[in-house]
């Protein structure tokens, strides 16, 4: 016999509101008979609320019916179990046998074995799963429509109640289940290499403006004006203060400062006042306008840029407001302990304000190695991870955050484990910073005496001053496109020519292999309009670009060609698939120094030097022909790892899928390095797998004799070096490099491990 029943909603939510009003009984006694109320009034032997905690895991919060002992106890994993279920997939879940359903798991400590059908609904709030409310019955019952829909609602007034900190105090609601805390590790990318450990605060500035229409839109304009001329004035101080000093760092504070003074920006707002609204409200309409172009833009240094405004538009409230910030980060101003900031991105000014409240770390949703605060960060030796989704909902304040830069992970709550092993970890980096720092200027020579030639990878001028520190012998890769990225119009060919001759002079006279413009794709630069690519880091990108629009590749090409008068100029084309693009290329460059004889007053290069890179596999398979064609080979482990797995390198859910040190990938490598060799062909390996020990002694195993990587990497990849004797790994590396399976990680570390190698 299947049961049905009748309700009379309205009864329900009034006795609800009723008990929601109770001045005089905790958060804890108001859910109880919430549930008690419900499972009554539905006719169900139980009803029960499980909540969300650190955003990962259910918690029964309150139920009527299941052992009372499990309530703070019992926790489910998103999509553990039918409630897990019902969480996992934001919608309500209704069963007349819940044993039959696929996720139904008994918990038999929580007496359910006698339960038969079961209905749920989540509890959701601003589109976020918070928890689930329960029913279930001792007989089979088949739910109305109706009672999901009356269900749903008392779901909705939860989750107001929750939200507005009237049901669970805020307090409370962390500290409950304190003391067996789940650890949880979150997955994203390193912005900032180094390790943090800290206390979380999240930095959500939520600013509520209350009054929208203006009394006097003469009085608000003048307000408006005092407040940005306010504003623009404590920007200045802050970073007049800031120890943030040289070139790069004072290029992305100024473009802040240029924001701060914009036009567009600050006339928009005008506008809006003019047209009634108090200068509070114009500047948060326009900075939700920007958020909602901000969600649309599928070009992550827009993104990073429109963060500033973000940033900027925050702390003009608050000089509007004429009041100081209250946030987090206030309460912990008088506290010794270090603070991990977390957000959805950061603005530089932001940031910079963080750390005088002594932040040692950054978990962000967004942000790329371009934003401005990644910048920031390196500059003030901050690790940073970057791409967590949903990250706000995932950390609660207050809770303990260890950030491994490294990695580009964020352990939350950690246990005693994490906390030992990353204390270990901590201890062991500063001795290898320490030994690394003592063999970074020394000769780059195997045991058993094999020289080894490192470059620098650099994408502006000050990187350039790591040359002497490390003797490196050239800058293997200079990324053009980067000094590009950093600037708000295309650079003139006079800018290009001028940023070039002081590349070249800053190298004195070692070669700077100039890689062509490899803009597309991630790198997008806000100037230059697009085409709307599906798939941009297939699309139209790099070469692709400077063939299809010539006079663009032309001008860098003629610039080139200006600044390395007399000089040798090492210049090489990226994202290369196939040999006629090359050869367009090199007929562009030809066309340029033809120009240039005719017309230039200086002299030319001295020699040229051209190159290309493999990164495309295609590119692989007509290396034999490329190769007649050019001076040099850069290999990008990058790009060709990308395309050859197909996976992408900026997505955090396949950082770990895939492996270089796979053997199919390093055959692929040997193959590049033979036939390069035996067409007598010098190759240079500038993608990350130079940068990092162990990878890089596959590749001196593989072949490579030449590698390039960012400065402050050099150091360990010369520690390994020094202590590899390169005969004996390359007669180990035969026996295993035809195994067939996934990775030879495990066994290239374990012969380094035996054989004293520091990686
Ligand atoms: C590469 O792809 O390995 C490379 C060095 O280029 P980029 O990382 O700039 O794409
Ligand atoms: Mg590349």
């Amino acid at each position: 016999m299947i049961a049905s029943v009748s309700i009379n909603s309205h009864r329900l939510l009034r006795r609800l509101r009723d008990i929601m009003g109770g001045a005089d009984l905790s958060s804890q006694n108001k859910l109880d008979l919430i549930v008690k109320l419900i499972a009554a009034d539905m006719s169900a032997e139980v009803c029960s609320v499980y909540l969300m905690r650190g955003g990962m895991f259910l918690e029964l919060f309150a139920s009527h019916g299941l052992n009372p002992h499990m309530v703070h106890r019992l926790r489910l994993d998103m999509g553990e179990g039918v409630v897990g279920d019902v969480a996992a997939n934001s919608r309500p879940l209704v069963l007349s046998d819940a044993k039959s359903h696929p996720s139904f798991k008994l918990i038999p400590q929580a007496d359910e074995e006698k339960l038969t059908s079961f209905m749920a609904v989540p509890l959701n709030r601003g589109g976020k799963v918070m928890g689930v409310l329960t029913l279930q019955t001792l007989k089979k019952r088949i739910f109305s429509n109706e009672e999901v829909e009356i269900l749903q609602t008392i779901a909705m007034v939860l989750a107001e109640m929750i939200v507005a900190g009237e049901l669970i105090n805020q307090n409370e609601f962390h500290i409950v289940g304190g003391s067996d805390s789940h650890s949880l590790k979150l997955t994203g990318i390193s912005l900032n290499p180094g390790l943090a450990c800290g206390t979380a605060v999240l930095h959500h500035p939520h600013i509520i403006v209350k009054q929208i229409i203006s009394e006097d839109t003469h009085a608000e304009l003048t307000r408006f004006d005092q407040a940005v001329q306010s504003m623009q004035a404590s920007i200045k101080a802050l970073f007049s203060k800031s120890c943030l000093q040289n070139t790069q760092h004072r290029e992305v504070l100024e473009a802040y400062e240029m924001f701060a003074h914009d036009r567009g920006w600050l006339t928009r707002i005008k506008r809006l006042i003019e047209t009634g609204l108090t200068a509070e409200a114009a500047v948060q309409k326009v900075q939700r306008d920007l958020r909602i172009q901000l969600s649309h833009a599928n070009n992550s240094l827009l993104r990073d840029r429109l963060w500033d405004f973000e940033d900027l538009a925050n702390r003009l409230l608050h000089h509007l407001f004429g009041e100081k910030e209250e946030t987090d980060r206030e309460t912990h101003k008088h506290e010794e302990e270090r603070i991990i900031v977390v957000a959805r991105s950061l603005g530089p000014a932001e940031l910079l304000e963080y750390e005088r409240y002594g932040v040692c770390g950054l978990v962000l949703e967004e942000g790329l190695q371009t934003a401005h605060v990644s910048i920031v960060a390196r500059a003030l030796d901050i690790p940073v991870v970057s791409r967590i989704s949903d990250v706000l909902s995932k950390i609660e304040p207050g809770e303990t955050v260890l950030v491994d830069g490294d990695a580009g992970v964020a352990i939350l709550r950690p246990d005693s484990r994490a906390l030992m092993n990353f204390e270990s970890k901590r201890e062991y980096f500063s001795k290898r910073r320490f030994m690394a720092q003592k063999v970074r200027g020394q000769p780059a020579v195997t045991l058993d005496g094999i020289e080894i030639d490192l470059h620098l990878n650099a994408g502006l001028l000050i990187d350039l001053e790591h040359l002497k520190p490390t003797a490196t012998k050239s800058v293997g890769l200079y990324r053009t496109e980067i000094p590009f990225m950093m600037h708000y119009e295309f650079p003139t060919l006079e800018t290009q020519v001028k940023l070039y001759s002081e590349l070249i002079q800053a190298a004195e006279s070692r070669p700077i292999v100039f890689r062509t413009l490899d803009i597309g794709g991630d790198k997008i630069l806000p100037y230059l309009r697009a085409t709307e690519d599906e798939n941009p880091v297939l699309g139209w990108r790099a070469i692709r670009i400077g063939l299809d629009r010539p006079m663009l590749l032309r001008q860098q090409l003629r610039a080139l060609v200006q600044a390395a008068s007399k000089k040798e100029l090492h210049l090489m084309f990226p994202m290369v698939a196939e040999v006629e693009e090359l050869l367009e290329a090199k007929h562009l460059l030809d066309l340029e120094v033809e120009r240039a004889r005719k017309h230039n007053k200086q002299a030319l290069p001295s020699s040229f030097k051209v190159g290309v890179m493999v990164e495309i596999p295609s590119l692989v398979w007509s290396l034999s022909s490329i190769l007649s064609h050019v001076d040099f080979v850069s290999l990008g482990s990058n790009d060709l790892s990308q395309f050859f797995f197909a996976a992408d390198r900026t997505n955090p859910n396949l950082a770990d899928r895939y492996d270089v040190l796979s053997p199919v990938f390093l055959d692929l490598l040997g193959h590049i390095a033979k036939t390069c060799e035996a067409a007598q062909k010098p190759l240079t390996l500038c993608g990350e797998m130079a940068a990092h020990p162990l990878e890089a002694m596959a590749l001196l195993m593989s072949g490579y004799r030449s590698l390039s990587m960012a400065p402050s990497c050099i150091g360990n990849i010369k520690l390994m070096i020094r202590s590899l004797n390169l005969g004996s790994a390359i007669e180990y590396f035969q026996t295993i490099r035809k195994k067939t399976k996934k990775t030879l990680r495990q066994d290239l570390s374990n012969y380094a491990k035996d054989h004293g190698i520091i990686y």
